[in-house]
């Protein structure tokens, strides 16, 4: 094992941090071999057989043409579970780990009904599913591949979400109320290409990343006008945002009657979420 080790090395070195190598060279033994990394210790496996070197070779040449190691192996880890990803839903980022864990603090009563919209891997649905208790949640996507990959991880997480397909820029028809809407929506603009990745320009899908510069709240507001349809009284909205529209989607939800509005930093400083709620109604007013 230790010469192929080397070999994963050396076909790495250069592309990748000695730190990252490590950890790929871990990812890849699992996969290739089809068992935990102590497995491969523990059973003493030192040699690869010919499907596996094959298996081995491919992974480390998508590696190096700078794909993500997530999609090459097709799981990403999120909020301390597991979830397929493919080339249709984004990869789970640490910022969105962050969203849910402001959700899971401010909501502990026990069944909500949830709704996520733009939902891609599913990664916030299944998440709040796991751990509110009794959840009843709900996660709409317009893309049919990206939800039948949510599906997936609802089952292997072990939890029910309710999928729909619904493109959100279409009118909307009232139907079910929520206690908490939530959504992730795409929200880099084209002028901000120069600055991204390659290899999150060359691998994740477009659709789920972009918004036109000319309209860059194009979905905060829809999903808002939404929100004061389909949210009950005293219900919460929570969104990840572009990091430099923050102090504009907290007025742009001040000017449609939101309240409690509270904007927040990722802990690498960016303004990166926020929250507000739709206000109760009260007997004077009515
Ligand atoms: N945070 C993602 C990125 O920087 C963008 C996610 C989104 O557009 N919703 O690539």
């Amino acid at each position: 094992m230790q010469q192929t080790i080397q070999t994963i090395r050396r076909e790495l070195n250069g592309l990748y941090t000695s730190s990252e190598i490590t950890v790929l060279t871990r990812l890849i033994l699992e996969e290739v071999c089809s068992t935990s990394f102590a497995g491969i210790a523990t059973d003493k496996i030192n040699h690869l057989s010919g499907f596996q070197t094959r298996k081995m070779e491919d992974i480390l040449s998508r590696l190096k043409r700078g794909e993500p190691h997530q999609y090459v192996m097709g799981r990403a880890a999120f909020y301390g579970m597991e979830f397929r990803v493919t080339s249709d839903v984004l990869i789970p980022r640490p910022e969105t780990e962050e969203l849910v864990e402001w959700i899971l603090s401010e909501n502990t009563a026990e069944k909500p009904v949830i709704l996520d919209m733009g939902t891609g891997s599913g990664c916030i649905a299944v998440t709040l599913a796991k751990n509110i208790p009794f959840a009843n949640v709900w996660a709409w996507d317009i893309s049919e591949n990206a939800l039948q990959i949510a599906a997936e991880n609802a089952e292997r997480n072990s939890v029910t979400v309710h999928f729909f397909r619904q493109d959100i820029l279409q009118p909307l028809t009232p139907g079910m109320t929520y206690d908490i809407l939530v959504s992730n929506p795409p929200y880099v603009m084209e002028s901000e290409t120069g600055d991204m990745e390659r290899n999150v320009l060359d691998f994740e899908p477009r659709e789920a990343l972009f918004v036109p510069d000319d309209n860059p709240l194009l979905f905060y507001e829809r999903i808002t006008d939404a929100a004061l349809m389909m949210l009950n009284d005293g219900g919460r909205l929570y969104f990840e945002i572009n990091r430099s529209k923050g102090p504009e989607i907290v007025e742009m939800l001040e000017d449609r009657g939101f309240v409690e509005i509270k904007l927040r930093k990722d802990v690498s400083g960016n303004d990166r979420m926020i929250r507000a709620e739709k206000p109760r109604v009260h007997e004077e007013d009515q």
